[in-house]
């Protein structure tokens, strides 16, 4: 064991050093060389040392260099040193944090990180926390937990009941709602038909002057930080809107709700804590290794109620049990990472990363303006959408970039037009490597023939 995880700890050093030098998109050799990993199904052991060698000689080059600092897709999070150390140390750990008596230390750690989450997401401080895969899973808990709420205020326990018979609830989301939002509605049971959609403007925010009427059987579901502009729902009119009527109100912020940390872009977030349910990734903005997402309900016993599993075998006890939190009982210790990546940065990393982040796309959004491109949205955060001419040229664009291979953004679409969508999401990005990717941006657009 000692020389296998030593040897591996000094291969993924060398492939963390490596990336400041390589392309951020495999190449075809690289990917074809793959083929090499699918041997027949061994008829007996295979050394660990070949597998990992294997793993690392053939796989390292395979992998889109999305830890390094010119990866600009989707919107992924580099990994924060103290948080890969710490995920190392909790595999070595191998804790099971379903229940406190299975794993005490774990079920400690996620306690004390929900308390500064809810503190550095100005989100109120009695609120229930799960610490899920992602933002997809947080927004299926968060909306089973409204689920729960508006049905028993319909005098319906759904847990029990089940949906079948059941009051009917309204759910509201805005034209532009994430994919994901749409999954966890229609896992629950919502309907992905039967849902109000909402006009939104320009920049894909929800128009709040169309909100149809709500009441104690409506769940609206609003949008901290669109995919595609970086926009936010106007969620404080929203919310004052809801006060009082029973609605229940969801924000989907998986890497927007990370905008509270930072001065900077704090104002995007006002009146966000007056919601009654969060969903946000760790894995994006906070920088934490996947996966790991985040489930905040202001009501505990809400969250509590719909995510139960009691049985004979799991003794209630006086302390967190983190699988009454989340979807799964047995899972990975996400809350180590979490833990070590907040106490690492503290407030004020935290905030130099969100404001350094949005620096660097207004940096792109400026450089590729005066180089006579269009960027299509208010670069409010850290998403910026440009596009290159005409939609054909623009897809030639993002596919030479790609190919050329010092950076890597992906395409979009975006109210009829066709665009690459840059988000900085990293804290490996630095001011070098925003002004390298820039460059070969331009340079491959000007090679298209449309400077
Ligand atoms: C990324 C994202 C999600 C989905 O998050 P996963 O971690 O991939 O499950 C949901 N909503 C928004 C706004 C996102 O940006």
């Amino acid at each position: 064991m000692n020389d296998l995880l030593i040897h591996t700890a000094e291969r993924a050093l060398k492939y963390l050093s490596d990336l400041q030098n390589r392309r951020v998109f495999p190449d075809a050799a690289a990917l074809a060389g793959i083929d090499a990993l699918e041997v027949p199904f061994p008829e007996g052991p295979t050394d660990p040392e070949i597998i990992i060698r294997d793993l690392d000689v053939v796989g390292s080059p395979a992998t889109v260099a999305s830890a390094g600092g010119r990866y600009f897709g989707f919107v992924t999070g580099g990994a924060l040193p103290a948080a890969v150390a710490a995920n190392w140390l909790a595999t070595a750990w191998d804790q099971n944090p379903a229940t406190y008596a299975g794993a005490p230390l774990i079920s400690r750690l996620e306690a004390i990180a929900s308390k500064w989450l809810l503190e550095i997401l100005n989100l109120p401080s009695e609120a229930g926390v799960g610490f899920v895969t992602g933002a997809t899973m947080a927004n299926v808990v968060a909306l089973a937990a409204a689920r729960r709420c508006l049905l028993l205020g319909a005098g319906w326990n759904v847990e029990s009941k089940g949906l079948f018979g059941a009051p009917e609830i309204k759910v509201v989301v805005g034209d532009e709602v994430h994919a994901s939002v749409l999954k966890a509605l229609s896992i629950l049971g919502f309907g992905r038909d039967r849902l109000q959609r909402v006009a939104t403007d320009g920049q894909g925010r929800l128009r709040p002057d169309l909100l149809p009427d709500l009441n104690a059987m409506t769940l609206v579901c609003l949008q901290a930080g669109n995919v595609n502009t970086g926009a936010f729902d106007p969620v404080e009119p929203v919310c004052r809107q809801a006060h009082g009527t029973g609605a229940w109100v969801h924000v989907d912020g998986a890497f927007g709700l990370w905008a509270s940390a930072s001065q900077t872009v704090a104002h995007l977030t006002r009146g966000i804590g007056s919601a009654d349910s969060w969903a946000t990734d760790a894995h994006k903005w906070l920088n934490v290794p996947y996966d790991s997402g985040l489930v905040f309900v202001r009501d505990p016993d809400h969250i509590r109620a719909a995510m139960d599993a009691t049985a004979a075998y799991l003794m209630p006890s006086a302390h967190r049990e983190p699988m009454h939190f989340t979807p799964e009982m047995s899972r990975r210790a996400r809350g180590v990472e979490v833990y070590a990546a907040l106490r690492s940065l503290g407030r004020s990393g935290l905030s130099d990363l969100i404001a350094r982040n949005c620096r660097y796309a207004r940096r792109f959004a400026d450089g590729l303006s005066e180089a006579g491109y269009e960027v299509l949205n208010d670069v409010v955060l850290n998403q910026v959408l440009v596009k290159f001419s005409d939609a054909e040229t623009t897809r030639r664009v993002i596919a030479a970039v790609q190919e050329e291979g010092t950076m890597w953004a992906g395409a979009t679409h975006w109210q009829g037009q066709a665009a690459m969508r840059i988000s900085v999401s990293s804290w490996a990005t630095t001011d070098a490597d925003v002004e390298a990717s820039l460059a070969a941006l331009i340079r491959e657009a000007k090679k298209l023939g449309n400077s």
